[in-house]
């Protein structure tokens, strides 16, 4: 059973890479393609809310569906990406935060969408 509190980030990598090798689809996944697909399903999560007018509503199981296959579309591409460029992945994320925390310090937060 998979779920956030038990599965690594390690565990998802291997997954995707266990998909791709299987499928002999390494020649395919070059940084190039796979930042062009990681664009390619989050125009397609985006997709889900083109002319909804309704507060964008999450509220429908169908919609809700739609937007974790979308999301988990994006998650694969960046998890393949990552082990195609040997990025550990969350050494990023921390690192990153840790920039976004000295450019968008606490205090001043309430500026940042005063424009
Ligand atoms: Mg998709």
């Amino acid at each position: 059973m998979h779920n956030d509190n038990v599965t690594t980030i390690n565990e998802l990598k291997v997954l995707v890479e266990n998909f791709v090798k299987a499928r002999k689809w390494e020649k395919f996944h070059t940084p190039r393609n796979l930042a062009e697909s990681i664009c390619i399903e989050a125009a397609e999560l985006l997709e889900i809310f083109q002319w909804n007018l309704e507060n964008e509503s999450i509220n429908d199981p169908i919609t809700l569906d739609k937007i974790k296959e979308e999301l988990a579309d994006v998650l694969i591409y960046c998890i393949s990406m990552a082990n195609n460029v040997k990025i550990d992945i969350a050494t990023s994320i921390v690192d990153k935060i840790r920039k976004n925390e000295e450019k968008y310090p606490l205090e001043r937060s309430d500026e940042f969408f005063k424009r």
